[in-house]
């Protein structure tokens, strides 16, 4: 049996004091995260949230980004936690569970209780607080109904309806469910959405989803399609409209980011008003062909940062009215939000070999991720400074 060898207790020490530092580091660090989320810092880099910019910009998971964003924010409530972090009590992994359920009451009793248990421990408990519960429901079916209407000039549908608590609790929650995983729409505005609206914008984005995901299994695809009709000068200009079948006058650049979709026939027109027979049949991406870009795409919106995988699109690089082919190499898979970016707010999508790459408005390459180490203001000592110069240096920074 061989000696297990002994470990110098200097570098137990060491590793514990330099835990300690990387904590207090890491509370600086939410800190930040809390304060350019308030600013909307990752508006300019065309992200949905907080979390997506740091997923991209540090290379971290979405899930960790999101668990930083929402832990930075609860951390101002709670000095107590905060200050364990700072001092290296507890860990971050155990900070950032601690923080979905602690209250400013509650938060110096959970400190001791997690000092004696497992990260995994905390989170299960964070997890239980979290569960939703369903509420009772009572039957009032009889009194059910669903009505919408279309007003200013038909450029906005209203809706109305009533529901029996069991079919309520069914809708709400599929919506509920559906606008957690959604992504927000970018707005050209700069006013972003907060609180109630946002939530019940995201309400409005999942409905329409389940709507397009409900037509695209419809066993008659003829009557769950929806029809724009257009011109091929609206398509490749700014010129002339779009119209809804049944519905409203739409801007051309809003009918060429719907026509990436399959989902929806167009019908295109010559200036005499004839239909030119351009199909849905020449747009469509087949089904082979989709799995492919799903492969390369790695079954993920393209946009640095952002590990949307659900409800993606297929972007034409070149339009398909400007002549680009529906194959392989003009698709990219965009989620609805960089899908929006890309035709109506001047963003650039472009594929290098299998590679996607993002252009800002103007044309700049949109690189997402830190600045170069040397304009960071790290803390170094001369001599760390150029130990890190060279290691960076060695993997070509
Ligand atoms: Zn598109
Ligand atoms: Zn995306």
């Amino acid at each position: 049996m061989s000696a297990t060898p002994s470990v110098d207790p200097e570098v137990v020490a060491h590793i514990d004091q330099l835990h300690a530092g990387i904590s207090a580091r890491q509370r600086d660090l939410l800190r930040n995260v809390a304060c350019a989320d308030r600013a909307g810092r990752w508006r300019d880099d065309g992200c949905r949230d907080m979390a997506q910019w740091l997923c991209g910009r540090l290379g971290i998971s979405n899930w960790t980004a999101r668990r930083w964003v929402s832990a930075a924010h609860a951390l101002e409530q709670l000095p107590h936690i905060s200050d364990a972090l700072e001092t290296g009590i507890l860990s971050l992994d155990k900070v950032v569970e601690l923080t979905r359920f602690a209250t400013p009451e509650s938060e110096s009793r959970l400190i001791k209780w997690a000092l004696r248990v497992s990260p995994a421990a905390i989170r299960r408990k964070a997890d239980i607080a979290n569960r939703p519960s369903l509420e009772e429901t009572r039957d009032a079916d009889d009194a059910r109904f669903l009505r919408w209407w279309w007003f200013d000039d038909g450029r906005r549908m209203g809706l109305e309806g009533q529901f029996g608590a069991a079919q309520g609790a069914a809708i709400t929650k599929a919506l509920r469910r559906v606008a957690e995983t959604l992504p927000e729409l970018p707005t050209d505005t700069g006013l972003e959405p907060t609180g109630q609206d946002l939530v019940e914008q995201r309400c409005a984005d999942a409905l329409e989803h389940l709507c397009r995901a409900a037509s695209a299994t419809d066993a008659d695809p003829e009557m769950a399609t929806v029809v724009v009709h257009t011109t091929l000068g609206a398509c490749r200009r700014d010129e002339d409209c779009a119209v809804i079948e049944d519905g409203p006058v739409i801007h051309p650049e809003v009918a060429r980011r719907l026509s990436c979709d399959a989902r929806l026939q167009f019908v295109l027109h010559d200036r005499a008003g004839n239909a030119l027979g351009i199909g849905r049949a020449s747009r469509d991406v087949p089904r082979w062909l989709r799995r492919q870009l799903r492969h390369r795409d790695r079954d993920c919106c393209t946009f640095p940062g952002c590990e949307m995988r659900g409800y993606l699109q297929a972007h034409h690089i070149i339009h398909w009215e400007d002549g680009g082919l529906t194959d392989y190499y003009n698709l990219v898979l965009v989620c609805p939000f960089h899908h929006k970016l890309v035709h109506e707010l001047g963003w650039d999508v472009r594929l290098k070999g299998s590679m996607a790459q993002w252009f800002r408005p103007g044309g700049k390459r949109y690189d997402p991720g830190p600045d170069p180490p040397q304009r960071l203001a790290l803390d170094l000592s001369s001599s760390e400074a150029r130990v890190l110069d060279q290691r960076r240096a060695a993997v070509g920074l």
